[in-house]
């Protein structure tokens, strides 16, 4: 992921970074490849200006040019901003509460939640060490919920039940009530996903959150999607009160402009990055890591 930006802008820092003198008028040139590069990266252009004005504005500063190793002191500023930019505060979930803590995932359809509903139910179980059940809430797709009964075999993870003709509130309460019985710590509801965002179940989603009161409302949204994956992000939080975003298929994500614009344009973090098809391909989304990664 995030090849072509670390690969362009890589080459802006190489040639400042050996530099014992460095100008202004050097800087400023280029910080405007550092834009170009966000750009071509499909960062959101509001994102773009704000971070470079603010990078330019610290990095033309006398500390930075009268330093030893003005190139450096650019490169970390760079580094920094980036870090801020993917939002600083590595988030963790809000599970240590008294169980069952309950995480609601939602999602366009195809964007990989229920994938990525067992991934994170495995991760729960295995790294976690929590006793967690899954529950298909999705009555619109046949077969959603034999999948997410499918993943759970695979993963090692209890699904709740199905039982044929039940609405997705009552699921949610029964999958409450079944997992408070049998002393599980963290429940997972997968809700059923939607072509578009679409008012109809919107409005589903916020039934289904007021019964199931989540400790998490975790957006799953697909990162070659690009712009669009931000723009349907900032729909679901208008809507409903998304906690965290988990952004699939940053494994093919050459360029990363949903991961970077994310943060800044819905306010939300993203928590988790699915890095492939494999019920094991979910990781942990660490901004500073994130940031090493793009300057190399
Ligand atoms: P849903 O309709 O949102 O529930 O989507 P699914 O969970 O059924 O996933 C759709 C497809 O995307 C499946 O083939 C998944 O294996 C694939 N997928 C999900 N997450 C990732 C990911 O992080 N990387 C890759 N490469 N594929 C993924």
């Amino acid at each position: 992921m995030f090849e072509s930006l670390s690969d362009r802008l890589g080459s802006v820092f190489d040639r400042l970074r050996g530099r014992g003198a460095l100008n202004e008028t050097e800087v400023r040139a280029a910080m405007r490849e550092v834009r170009i590069a966000l750009l071509e990266a499909d960062v959101a252009l509001p994102v773009v200006r704000e971070f470079t004005d603010k990078v330019t504005e610290q990095a033309v500063g006398q500390q930075v040019l009268k330093s030893v190793t003005p190139g450096q002191q650019v490169v970390k500023i760079v580094h920094d901003a980036l870090v801020e930019m993917l939002g600083a505060d590595a988030s963790e979930l809000n599970i240590e509460v008294t169980p069952p803590a309950v995480i609601m995932m939602v999602g366009l359809q195809g964007s990989g939640k229920t994938t990525t509903t067992a991934k994170l139910a495995k991760r729960l179980t295995e790294k976690d060490r929590k006793k967690v059940m899954m529950a298909s809430l999705d009555v619109n797709r046949p077969a959603a919920q034999e999948q997410l009964a499918i993943l759970g075999r695979q993963a090692d993870v209890a699904t709740l039940p199905v039982v044929q003709g039940q609405q997705p509130v009552d699921i949610a309460r029964r999958a409450l009530q079944s997992a408070k019985l049998q002393g599980f710590d963290i429940l997972l509801l997968d809700t059923a996903g939607r072509l578009h965002v679409d008012q109809g179940l919107m409005d589903e989603m916020k039934a289904v959150a007021e019964v199931a009161d989540p400790e998490e409302i975790l957006l799953v949204v697909d990162a070659l999607t690009g712009q669009d994956a931000v723009n349907v992000a900032k729909s679901f939080s208008e809507q409903v009160a998304v906690t965290g975003v988990v952004l699939t298929r940053l494994d093919g994500d050459a360029r990363g402009g949903a991961a970077l614009s994310m943060r800044a344009i819905t306010g939300k973090p993203i928590k988790f990055a699915g890095m492939g098809e494999g019920i094991d391909a979910l990781e942990g989304f660490h901004p500073d890591r994130v940031a090493g990664r793009i300057l190399g």
